[in-house]
């Protein structure tokens, strides 16, 4: 087995094994480009590592030095060499990109010698010190677990000493200086000199990047991605370039493609002078890219052209890694760039008009679930907005809430409800949970490469970074703008769209959906076969749900056109009634009301599918809460009046009587409609009389009606004789008739497994996935999630969460029994679903494998339900 390959050895493919930085310098070495000679010790070596308690094996030993061997021979220096040493960088990676996780060293190679080898030059002298102090600290502090802070702490004191502001303007004296502290430091906490053997200080630098693949921040990272454990890191062993080595030399990042916007153009950052890692920990805000064009126009014009092949060559937009060695162009890595989801649809839609890659390709690209951030709201552009700051727009969106200035103190209040915006001068890897629960992400430095942009745009949260007017005074705990000082707990708003910062809460508008969305959720419809509808409650709504895409209503809820506050006080009464006939009375009253909301409903949904659901929840759910009757009751007694005294006691009474145990599986849904059939038949009038009245006016409508939760056919068998017998009260009325299909809402195993019988009754059946989740598993839904679901899945009792991805072993079983029945009696019968589930891309894909017709979703997830449909058919 081999567990060293040069560079010239791999390829992309071999993504597993070298990991994806490994894998991808292999690849740019083999398509001739300007990379930096060196080799990848693979993942299974780090996997040996652990099983052979963290040591590297004696023949893996060896593979590194052979490999080393050879790099010297490429590079023409010679690990150690006094006068013309070889330096790598050791580099971690896995199949997995994981920016930042983990460790990388650079420089390694020096020591007391070799630096002085390095300094021979004396244009280099500083360059040579001041890369053996980072050295130091960058080895000390990774491999030795030196604590980081005394090393920044002396290049404090001594920069204070030397009267200066920044790194580079620190003499070769203090340099030196700074040496000598540096390795005093590491006898002190270690007990040992600092290594001067440059395999040594090799072979342990492997073994700590090996090693920070179970450091916390690594493990966090791969628990919200769910990159699994086993994989673990490669480590590539890298000659080095000197980015610092003067003003033509200088490192930078670019992307092909803009991260946030997806526009077509070249963008990134430049540092002249400095180490790629200066960038990336966003300690000095770097220039504009056109920094490198305006002083080495040649290089840049080289680097443009290598991007766009690489962009051509992977079909992605590429996230490409450089730097400028004295005016030379070294590429050190490119992978397919993390971006918004805004700009993921924008250059999916551009790619495949430019031919790059083929629609179905384009509709692949974007992940259902990416779709969120896009029906955010955002600032409305006429609100009057009190601006105290600009910041780069590092990750789009508007978020609003109290500032905190500390991971902890965000976890903190996010957990007690609040909406919080993490404000802190740079992010590290270690704020990863800060970030996890804010709302949005401001920084005073950095730019749009920094760590926390990187991780907001990858997290879809809004993120403002490099506000540099203002100042984090940490001691006080207070945010210094310039013109005001804020302190935690004050509110602010910040848009990363545009880089503003607000104080206070702004309005806000609805989303816009950019030309390309529009194009990509067109193109869905050539593909997908699943019809996709909406859940909707009110005329509003359903207009909404047009405009998103629906093709119809498949599920109208009439309960919410109940809760109203003006027309409660009327559902109250017909609640309470005490007989039938004064039940008919009080629902009189709510017909003309139910009926303008379907009329609205149909007119919006003109020439669609509209599927009205007759009422579901149990009755007390629109009384009001018992300690509110109870306070009424008091204040009655004391003010003496009788008669309102009596009136709420019935009340209570009657709240009493109808309290149950246990809601879910109580009085409700069609039980309800066979206690009560006045309700139904109530609804039922309302619902034909719309129909009919917009059928008068010339329009076409599809009326249906639903019934929920059947468990038994004889229920559906008695339900349905009420609905006919009123259908037809009505149509002679009018003397008209439409057709009015009737429906069973299954939400019970019971339905499922006697689909056959059911659909007797019943001219088309719904899932409603979320009831059915609950009712199979028996878990009362809010419970779960807030109790026991988030250990279940923590120890993998469960692989998901039900209620998100559909469980195809039990849930999914269920459904097709009933399909598999349903269809077996009715082979055309119409099969719909209903839920959370309709827009999440596994769940889509298992019920257009089983045949399901169409689904329906909550109006602004109908995008992403057509992207997934779509997903699901190609
Ligand atoms: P990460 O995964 O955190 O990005 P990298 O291995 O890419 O870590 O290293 C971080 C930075 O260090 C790189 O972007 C690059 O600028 C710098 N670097 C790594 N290897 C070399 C090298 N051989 N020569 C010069 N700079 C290097
Ligand atoms: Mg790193
Ligand atoms: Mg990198």
């Amino acid at each position: 087995k081999k567990y060293v390959y040069l560079f010239h050895e791999g390829n992309a493919t071999m993504n597993d094994l070298l990991g994806r930085k490994g894998a991808n310098l292999a690849e740019m070495t083999g398509l001739g480009l300007p990379v930096p000679p060196g080799f990848t010790i693979t993942t299974s070596a780090c996997r040996r590592f652990y099983e052979e308690g963290k040591n590297i094996h004696p023949e893996i030993e060896q593979e590194i030095y052979w490999a080393l061997h050879t790099l010297e021979e490429t590079a023409g220096k010679r690990f150690g060499h006094p006068s013309s040493p070889l330096l790598v960088s050791v580099r971690s990676g896995s199949s997995i990109s994981m920016p930042g996780m983990m460790d990388t060293i650079l420089n390694l190679g020096l020591n007391d010698y070799t630096v002085a080898a390095l300094a021979a030059h004396k244009e280099n002298k500083r360059f040579a010190y001041d890369s053996y102090r980072r050295f130091i600290q960058m080895f000390s502090s990774i491999v030795l677990g030196v604590d980081e802070r005394q090393f920044e702490d002396e290049l404090e004191r001594i920069k204070k000493q030397a009267g200066v502001e920044q790194d580079s303007q620190l003499s070769c004296d203090h340099l030196l200086d700074l040496i000598l502290i540096f390795k005093e430091i590491v006898f002190k906490e270690t007990g040992h000199k600092f290594p001067q053997d440059p395999k040594q200080q090799l072979i342990t630098a492997i073994g700590a990047v090996f090693d920070s693949w179970y450091n916390q921040r690594a493990m966090i990272y791969r628990r919200i991605q769910k990159i699994p454990e086993y994989i673990g890191t490669a480590v590539t062993i890298q000659q080095m370039v000197f980015g610092n080595l003067g003003p033509n030399s200088g490192t930078g990042i670019a992307f092909t493609r803009h991260p946030s916007t997806g526009e077509n153009e070249l963008f990134g950052e430049f540092m002249f002078n400095a180490q790629g890692e200066d960038i990336v920990a966003g300690i000095r805000t770097p220039q504009q890219l056109t920094v490198l064009q305006e002083r080495l126009p040649e290089t840049f014009e080289q680097f443009k052209e290598i991007a766009y092949n690489l962009e051509k060559h992977y079909r992605d937009v590429q996230d490409i890694e450089f730097t400028v060695e004295e005016g030379k162009l070294y590429i050190l890595q490119t992978r397919s760039a993390k971006r918004t989801a805004e700009a993921n649809i924008k250059i999916a839609v551009d790619m495949a008009n430019e031919g790059l890659i083929t629609r179905e390709e384009a509709i692949m690209r974007v992940d259902p679930a990416s779709l969120a951030p896009l029906m955010q709201y955002t600032i409305d552009p006429n609100a009057e907005l009190n601006i105290i700051g600009k910041g780069l727009d590092a990750s789009s969106g508007a978020a609003t809430g109290i500032i905190v200035f500390d991971a902890e103190e965000a976890e903190r209040q996010h957990r007690t409800g609040h909406s919080v915006i993490l404000v802190r001068q740079e992010t590290t890897p270690e704020d990863i949970h800060g970030i996890l629960a804010s709302a949005g992400v401001l920084t005073t430095r950095g730019g749009v490469t920094s760590h926390a942009a990187v991780v907001a745009r990858d997290l879809g949260t809004p993120s403002v970074v490099g506000c540099e007017s203002f100042t984090v005074d940490m001691e006080r705990r207070e945010l210094h703008t310039g013109t005001v000082i804020l302190k935690e707990g004050d509110v602010i708003t910040i848009c990363g769209s545009t880089g503003r910062v607000i104080l206070g809460e702004v309005p806000l508008v609805p989303p816009k959906f950019s030309k390309e969305f529009c194009t990509l959720l067109e193109w869905t419809n050539e593909y997908k076969t699943l019809a996709v509808y909406s859940s909707v409650n009110t005329p509003q709504e359903a207009k909404l749900a047009r405009k998103m895409g629906a093709e119809g209503v498949g599920l109208c809820r009439t309960e919410l056109m109940f809760m109203d506050p003006e027309r409660l006080p009327r559902v109250t009464r017909m609640i309470l009634a005490r007989t039938s006939r004064e039940r008919k009375k009080a629902l009189q009253q709510l017909i003309p009301l139910q009926k303008s909301d379907f009329i609205g409903i149909f007119r919006a949904m003109e020439g669609k599918q509209v599927t009205i659901r007759l009422i579901d929840p149990p009755l007390h759910e629109f009384l009001p809460h018992p300690t509110t009757v109870a306070l009424e009751i008091e204040r009655a007694r004391l003010a003496g009046d009788e008669e309102l005294l009596a009136e709420k006691e019935a009340l209570q009474q009657r709240i009493e009587m109808l309290h149950e145990l246990n809601p879910s599986f109580g009085h409700r849904g069609c039980r309800i409609g066979i206690t009560y059939p006045e309700i139904y038949e109530v609804q039922t009038r309302a619902i034909a009389e719309a129909a009919l009245e917009l059928k008068a006016e010339g329009m076409t409508v599809y009326p249906n009606i639903i019934v929920p939760l059947v468990s038994d056919w004889r229920e559906m068998k008695a339900v349905r004789e009420t609905v006919e017998e009123t259908l037809e009260q009505v149509f002679s009325v009018y003397r008209d008739r439409i057709d009015i299909p009737i429906g069973a809402f299954i939400e019970l195993p019971r339905a499922c497994i006697t689909a056959d019988k059911m659909v007797e009754y019943a001219d088309f059946i719904t899932f409603g996935t979320n009831d059915l989740t609950q009712s199979t598993y028996g878990f009362s839904r809010d419970d779960a999630e807030g109790k026991y679901l988030a250990h279940y899945l923590d120890h993998n009792i469960l692989p998901e969460n039900p209620f998100v991805y559909l469980d195809e072993e039990g849930v999914g079983k269920l459904i097709e029994i009933a399909i598999a029945k349903g269809r077996k009696r009715k082979p055309n019968l119409p099969i719909g679903v209903c839920g959370e589930h309709t827009s999440e891309k596994h769940s889509v894909l298992f019920l257009q494998n089983v045949g399901i017709n169409f689904i329906s979703s909550l109006p602004p997830r109908v995008p992403a339900a057509r992207i997934a449909a779509a997903q699901a058919a190609i």
